[in-house]
């Protein structure tokens, strides 16, 4: 069956009284360059055991089950069953886990199923969970990479540089793991049924280790969202908003040690001076 033929997959669809969940993100690929070109890109091979989030009715995984070792394929949508079990019968290396991806133990998944092979994540994500997902996939410190379909704008926010205005903490989040980098666009057009947003493929290498020295990625991270909590205002004043106890003139006072302006915002700092400032208030704690 040609999962990607509209009209074949409408009837398949009736076939199984399927309907759509908007609430549920189902907004599933007919167009055939696309999964093809995002297993293309990917780099998954016969090496790989990878992790897809929502198969939908399949057309990603059959890509991925031709190139992989193995499939795990995580489906909220228990209505899906009758349709992936004709869609995907043939492949033996898939298996379909009913369950909510933000429920699962994503390392004891990968530990579980994915034994001697190279863990990947690749999923055409439902976008109302994107930030969670991608922020559990990088998390898991398990996968080599994550090739994940997003809204493009939250394509472009993941891989931001410094200084632009998609830069944020979710750009140094993605930034601090893993180097993101953006593949191709996907119109509307290629789903059904249609979204209104265009949409991107990005991948995500991930890091063996951090970029720059980081003592403790909790205060890193805390000072990145104190930064970009209020990321019009002078680095300075946005800190000492995050870190009240600190002193506005001991902040400044740390800053200039750290080689940053205490009247730079915070959208125009990379992860090294992130790493400097964070390194400098830890080591303030600890003194
Ligand atoms: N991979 C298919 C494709 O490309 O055509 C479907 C992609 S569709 C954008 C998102 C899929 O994720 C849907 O099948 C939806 O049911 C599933 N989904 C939504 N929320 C989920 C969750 N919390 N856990 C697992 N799957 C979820």
């Amino acid at each position: 069956m040609d999962l990607c033929n509209v009209q074949e997959v409408r009837q398949l669809l009736a076939r199984h009284g399927f309907h759509f969940s908007k609430a549920r993100g189902q907004n599933f690929l007919v167009a055939p360059w696309v999964p093809r070109e995002i297993v293309r890109q990917s780099g998954v091979g016969p090496d790989c055991g990878v992790l897809e989030i929502g198969p939908g009715i399949g057309p990603l995984t059959r890509e991925l089950a031709g190139q992989a070792a193995k499939v795990a394929a995580v489906e909220v949508d228990r209505t899906l069953a009758p349709v992936l079990g004709e869609t995907l019968g043939e492949f033996a290396n898939v298996e379909v886990l009913w369950q909510d991806i933000l429920q699962v133990d994503i390392p004891g998944l990968v530990r579980d199923r994915f034994a001697g092979l190279r863990p990947m994540a690749c999923a055409n994500l439902p976008y109302y969970i994107t930030t969670p997902v991608v922020t559990a996939l990088l998390e898991a410190g398990c996968f080599s990479a994550v090739t994940v379909m997003v809204q493009k704008e939250v394509a472009q926010r993941m891989a931001a540089r410094p200084g632009t205005q998609a830069y944020g903490a979710f750009s140094l989040f993605c930034q601090y793991y893993a180097q993101p980098k953006l593949l191709f666009d996907v119109p509307p057009d290629c789903f059904l049924p249609r979204p209104k947003v265009t949409s991107a493929v990005v991948q995500l290498s991930v890091r063996s280790g951090p970029p720059c020295p980081v003592a403790d990625e909790a205060l890193f991270f805390r000072v990145v969202r104190a930064a970009f909590g209020q990321r019009r205002k002078q680095l300075q004043n946005a800190l000492s908003a995050g870190f009240p106890r600190l002193g506005k003139e001991n902040l400044s006072r740390l800053l200039t040690a750290c080689g940053v302006s205490p009247a730079a915002r915070g959208e125009t700092l990379d992860i090294a001076a992130f790493a400097r400032i964070a390194n400098a208030l830890a080591e303030q704690e600890d003194g």
